[in-house]
């Protein structure tokens, strides 16, 4: 009889519980024998995902909801019978920046850009210029912000995008890599020598497939979506289909390899214990990767994985009575850029994007704290951080009342920043581990997306790889 194969994974986040599951099934699909162990080092699931209800709140300190359009985290939910929990935003969302100190809204339309007060007319005309600027010719990364001027100009960006995709990454996006998580649009531009013409060339090529199959136009999806009780729905149900075992409150302390032996690997646990494993799966920030690593692996991908910038960041979910506050916000953001004098990021109306958040009588709104330019104040205790958050709650919106719940969570490291050329990177890092630790992988948010979907994306890719290198050994077994 052919002895299972056991598969230890390190990190019970998304990343990692969508590792687990997709193994599982492929496993279960291949009629392959599998064993497989999830090691979290928190008590609680779910890593950033951290939603807590409380009073008929559902405050959520880390992710809050997923986009849609890259379908994984919504297809997860639906396999996993969720689909009846899954609320969507209504389209009607309205996004603002801040402008002298006040919420200014962010066009949504090709009309309202042209009407908005954020562009200056030479601003518009050069956004209007896009389908007609030239493509560049190297296919090579480079910065987002460096992209994004030469498509739309340097208005658009710093006054629009720069803090809406600041506040969304918390990082700044003339040092962050395009291909991570803005891709698809430099593809665009290399197909299509436009982002404008690459996206009206994508829409008539699905225009045209769904005609030649006859299929009738799918329903419209929510562009966001979440569950009623909180994205930690996800993460329970995620764990309650693993038949495996999960070890919560049990951190990897040092890992081995010793090609020697029948299982390779050996994982030393803070509880004292040893694990075994063929294989290993590191879903794990990437400093905590590169500790786990020194020793077994060569010392350039320790250094590689180390540069990988990550910066703090604390939210601050504030409920206030819907009658002490004369006109509740009625947007999904603000967002702040580097010229308004904020200590705050950005500042999300949580009940607003999901009424269910909050009981009706109550009105709560969320805001972002740290980031790359003011990292020392995610760090600030909790009055302090209170009083800093009210003033400018006051200052942008004239809430002056007491709140009635405040919810703080740190996180101290948050979001990883990847840097032009990241993703060569990442693909050099996985081909010395092949060589060095074959059948040891690694997936999660500081390599290739940040996003709950791309985090179920990778893993899913992972997995796939598992299977493929597994199959030749167990063929020949
Ligand atoms: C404030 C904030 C808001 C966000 N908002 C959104 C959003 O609205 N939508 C969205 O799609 N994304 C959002 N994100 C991003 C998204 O939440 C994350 O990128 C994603 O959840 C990361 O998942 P992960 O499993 O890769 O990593 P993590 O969630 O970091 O999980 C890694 C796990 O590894 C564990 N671990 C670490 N060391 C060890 C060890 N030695 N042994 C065992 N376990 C260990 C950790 O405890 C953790 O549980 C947000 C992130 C933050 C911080």
């Amino acid at each position: 009889m052919n002895q299972e194969i056991e598969i230890v994974i390190v990190g019970g986040g998304i990343s990692g519980l969508a590792a687990a599951y997709y193994l599982e099934q492929s496993a279960r699909e291949q009629g392959l024998a599998i064993h497989t162990t999830v090691v979290e080092k928190e008590a609680q699931l779910g890593g950033k995902i951290a939603t807590r209800r409380q009073d008929g709140f559902v405050f959520e300190g880390g992710p809050e909801s997923f986009v849609t359009r890259k379908p994984e985290a919504w297809e997860l939910c639906h396999a996993l019978g969720l689909a009846h929990r899954l609320v969507g935003t209504t389209s009607s969302g309205k996004n603002y920046v801040l402008r002298n100190g006040r919420p200014a809204i962010v066009p949504s339309g090709p009309g309202s850009f042209l009407s908005t007060p954020l562009l200056s007319p030479k601003g518009k005309l050069r956004l209007l210029k896009e389908p007609f600027v030239k493509p560049r010719t190297e296919p090579s990364d480079e910065s987002l912000g460096s992209f994004l001027r030469r498509r739309l100009g340097d208005e658009m960006v710093d006054n629009i995008v720069k803090p809406a995709i600041g506040s969304v990454y918390l990082g700044d996006v003339d040092q962050m890599s395009v291909q991570v998580s803005f891709g698809r649009f430099a593809a665009m531009e290399q197909a299509h020598g436009s982002v404008v013409k690459g996206m009206l060339a994508l829409m008539k090529e699905k225009s045209a497939a769904r005609k030649a199959s006859g299929e009738p136009r799918p329903a419209k999806k929510p562009s966001f979506a979440t569950l009623r009780g909180g994205l930690i729905e996800l993460v329970h149900t995620l764990a309650e289909a693993i038949d495996g075992a999960i070890l919560q409150d049990t951190a990897v302390t040092a890992l081995d390899h010793n090609p020697t032996q029948t299982r390779p690997y050996s994982l030393m646990l803070s509880n004292g214990r040893m694990l075994r494993a063929d294989v290993v799966v590191l879903a794990t920030p990437t400093f905590v990767m590169a500790d786990l690593l020194a020793g077994v692996v060569e010392t350039a991908v320790i250094d590689q994985l180390c540069a990988i910038p990550y910066n703090p960041v604390t939210t601050v979910n504030v409920a206030f009575n819907r009658r002490d506050i004369a006109n509740p916000f009625d947007g999904f953001g603000v967002v702040v850029p580097d010229t308004e004098p904020s200590p705050l990021l950005a500042v999300e109306g949580m009940s607003a994007k999901f009424p269910h958040r909050a009981p009706q009588d109550q009105f709560v709104l969320r805001a972002f704290v740290g980031g790359q330019n003011q990292p020392k104040l995610a760090g600030l205790p909790d009055d302090e951080l209170i009083s800093l958050v009210r003033h400018e709650l006051a200052r942008i919106f004239d809430i002056t009342a007491a709140p009635t719940q405040v919810h703080i969570q740190r996180w101290l490291p948050a979001n990883p920043q990847p840097p032009i050329g990241h993703l060569a990177l990442i693909g050099q890092i996985e081909r010395t581990l092949a060589q060095q630790l074959p059948q040891l992988y690694l997936t999660g948010a500081g390599l290739r997306g940040q996003g709950i979907p791309d985090c179920i994306r990778q893993s899913r890719d992972v997995v796939a790889q598992i299977m493929a290198d597994l199959q030749p050994a167990t063929a020949l077994a």
